[in-house]
């Protein structure tokens, strides 16, 4: 072999080793470093909230991210909030795997571009597709796929729910057996369309059944709580909601602009879901919904699912997540009320998922009664999945 070959020969298989080397080490460092958990479990609570814990049967969460970090959901980790076995352990009958796809370095809540991309490096460490790299639908597409990877290799453990009859049939499964979990598929920005309606199609045909328009920046549907422009709905953007609502899609208002929720509730014609919010009435930041839009959501028939962490109720405690969940309940009534957790979304939570019995006891201390606690810890989303997926 002639000397310039070799050299090259070395620095590549050099390059090589050390990327293998980067991917084994870094995503999982990134994953345990972003996120968080203030209080680490075993978590204990009064008998009498671990007694109405237990006696719940269906337990569900709107909302969390924990595909973006390629865990493995197969094992109990020791970081992040959300696995099958710490899902099956909770008790939680179905947990929302909404992906994100793009998100601006530098982050805030106030004014973001989507000039810069803080995603690129994480894919390239994490050994995903190549595809997947530099192109957001199949990003989206190659978390999809993970998911249903994990379904493959669970031993009928975790099931994909993708319509009524596929949740229909689950829930008589766990009628016989506790110790199988769910999860259903959304997205986090319709960015992921890469701008073509059809990718809607695509992403129906991978199992996804949420999807809101946009995340920490504006994209071509319209503008989000966190942009620049705060703008409505663009032709696009209602294009793409009555495709994805002809389709049974569950629109996600969450991230959306004033102006956006505004035009997404005027064009609707189906339940509007908000995956991981918090409210005006008990923390005024621009992620959380106003009063107006609070009742907008109840009166489509959908669902307000609140997040658990300090964006979204001011104070990252369970207290405060019980209290925005009251404030829900008396203004629009229980039925539409849910929990939307945004475990794994880069944050600090305050427990894991096994420590949701501790949302339980805050609401008893709020005096909610047994049986809206047990519509709000997962009662309603169980009958609005069954009113509202495919058939
Ligand atoms: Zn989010």
């Amino acid at each position: 072999m002639k000397r310039p070959k070799k050299i090259a020969l070395i620095i590549i298989s050099i390059l090589l080793t050390l990327y293998f080397i980067a991917s084994v080490i870094v995503p999982k460092k990134v994953d345990a470093k972003y996120n968080t958990i203030t209080l680490k479990p075993p978590y204990k609570v009064s008998a009498k909230a671990q007694e109405l814990y237990n006696s719940l049967d269906f337990i569900a969460d709107m909302h969390c991210d924990a595909l973006l970090w390629k865990r493995n959901l197969l094992k109990k980790n020791d970081f992040g909030s959300v696995d099958i076995p710490r899902m099956i352990e909770a008790n939680v009958s179905l947990q929302a795997f909404t992906i994100v796809t793009k998100a601006p370095k530098k982050m805030n809540f106030d004014n973001n571009t989507d000039e810069t991309d803080a995603i690129t490096l994480p894919y390239i460490l994490q050994r995903r597709p190549i595809n997947s790299w530099f192109n957001l639908t199949n990003r989206a597409l190659a978390q999809c796929e993970a998911l249903h990877e994990f379904e493959n290799e669970s031993k009928e453990t975790f099931k994909i729910i993708k319509s009524v009859s596929d949740l229909e049939q689950y829930l008589a499964n766990r009628k016989k057996n506790k110790n199988i979990t769910a999860g259903f598929l959304g997205i986090e920005g319709m960015h992921a369309l890469n701008g073509k309606l059809e990718n809607v199609d695509k992403l129906y045909d991978a199992g996804v059944r949420m999807m809101s328009p946009v995340h920490f920046f504006d994209n071509k549907l319209g503008g989000s709580a966190h942009g620049v422009s705060k703008e409505g709905l663009t032709d696009f953007g209602k294009q793409v909601i009555k495709k994805m609502q002809a389709k049974n899609m569950i629109v996600d208002i969450s991230h959306s602009s004033p102006k956006l929720l505004d035009d997404i509730f005027e064009i609707s014609t189906k339940p509007i879901v908000s995956s991981h919010t918090g409210v005006q009435g008990t923390c005024q930041t621009v992620r959380n919904l106003s009063d107006k839009h609070l009742k907008q959501i109840a009166e489509s028939g959908g669902l307000i699912s609140v997040a658990m962490f300090e964006p979204a109720t001011c104070n990252n405690t369970p207290a405060s997540t019980a209290k925005a969940i009251k404030y829900c309940i008396d203004l629009v009534g229980v039925d539409y009320v849910a929990l939307g957790s945004d475990f794994d979304g880069a944050i600090e939570i305050h427990t894991d998922i096994t420590g949701l019995p501790i949302y339980v006891e805050e609401l008893l201390k709020l005096n909610i009664s047994k049986e809206d606690i047990s519509k709000v810890m997962g009662g309603n989303v169980k009958r609005f999945m069954l009113k509202n997926l495919p058939r």
